[in-house]
């Protein structure tokens, strides 16, 4: 029988995940479907409570619907609960689980590309969005020391800092630039440099270390201003593809019962469709 999974969404049409599952169903010759749902926020909890009964496996959950998965799902995962969204919905014994692997992709992002950012001890992070959620959970798991986060506004950095603790310490962008000399790993989770968002900011990268990583999870376009500014400076970078490509991993496996591979083809695939 034909297994089927989805990603539930609003809007759903610009989502690269039914390319990338796409891509490993038909790599691994699995009899199933991974398909886009447009569900708008008011048809969401009546698609949840109806999701047993309408044969798919599970799926994934995105832009506006994380938030109130969270709250809706029987069974949230340790990572779901200590991120308060949820991106992976599976069944066990009967119950509706969401977890969230936004956390484990960045992570696994870092560790195939740049693995030395385990090495880290101080971070700063650009933005407090929902992304910017999953990335304080994975440093504060990779054990950093200090992790300053950044953003427009800053009752929201504030309210993150607050809500996830020591060691995260809330600044707004007039902060920024003082940062930078001891970042290890710099992150970009906000909307600046992708495409159509132009902030007119501009960055100097030039006083961090020469160590330093720095990484986006922005990816469109790959190569954002963010990373093309760090790579003119001569450092590390690592670009946000890789953070969808791994967190999809979880919920594919656990739908379709094989872990599937992040390989440099799925790469290639996924960027020729950006
Ligand atoms: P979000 O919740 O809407 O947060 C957006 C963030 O960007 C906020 O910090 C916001 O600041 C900031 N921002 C937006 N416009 C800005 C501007 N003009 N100037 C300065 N700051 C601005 O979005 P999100 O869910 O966190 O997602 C953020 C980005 O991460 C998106 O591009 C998304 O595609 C990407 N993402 C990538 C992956 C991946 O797998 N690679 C996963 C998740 C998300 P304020 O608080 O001041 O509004």
């Amino acid at each position: 029988m034909t297994t089927r999974a989805f990603v539930a969404g609003w809007p759903i049409s610009h989502s690269k995940s039914p390319k990338l599952h796409g891509f490993w169903l038909d790599r691994y010759g699995i009899d199933g479907t991974y398909e886009p749902l447009a569900l708008r926020e008011k048809e969401f909890p009546e698609f949840l409570r109806e999701l047993k009964s309408s044969g798919f496996a599970g799926g994934n959950v995105t832009i506006p619907h994380k938030e109130m998965a969270f709250e809706l799902v029987d069974k949230p995962d340790e990572d779901a609960s200590a991120i308060g969204a949820v991106n992976t919905l599976w069944f066990e014994n009967g119950k509706l689980c969401g977890g969230n692997t936004d956390a484990y992709g960045f992570s696994a992002n870092l560790d195939h590309r740049a693995p030395r950012w385990r090495e880290g001890k101080n971070a700063v992070i650009l933005g407090a969005g929902g992304a910017a959620r999953s990335i304080l959970y994975a440093l504060k798991q990779a054990r950093f020391e200090t992790i300053h986060i950044a953003n427009r506004t800053h009752e929201r950095a504030k309210n993150l800092a607050e809500e996830f603790g020591a060691p995260c310490i809330a600044h707004s962008l007039d902060d920024f630039s003082r940062l930078l000399p001891d970042a290890d790993l710099l992150i970009n989770t906000s909307a600046i440099g992708m495409k159509d968002v132009d902030t007119g900011m501009r960055f100097d990268f030039s006083v961090l270390h020469s160590k330093a990583i720095v990484t986006d999870i922005v990816y469109t376009p790959i190569n954002t201003p963010f990373l093309c500014t760090a790579s003119a400076a001569g450092l590390e970078t690592v670009d946000g593809l890789g953070m969808l490509m791994h967190q999809a991993v979880p919920g594919f496996e656990k739908w379709f019962g094989q872990r599937p591979e992040v390989t440099n083809e799925l790469r290639e695939y996924i960027l020729e469709r950006l």
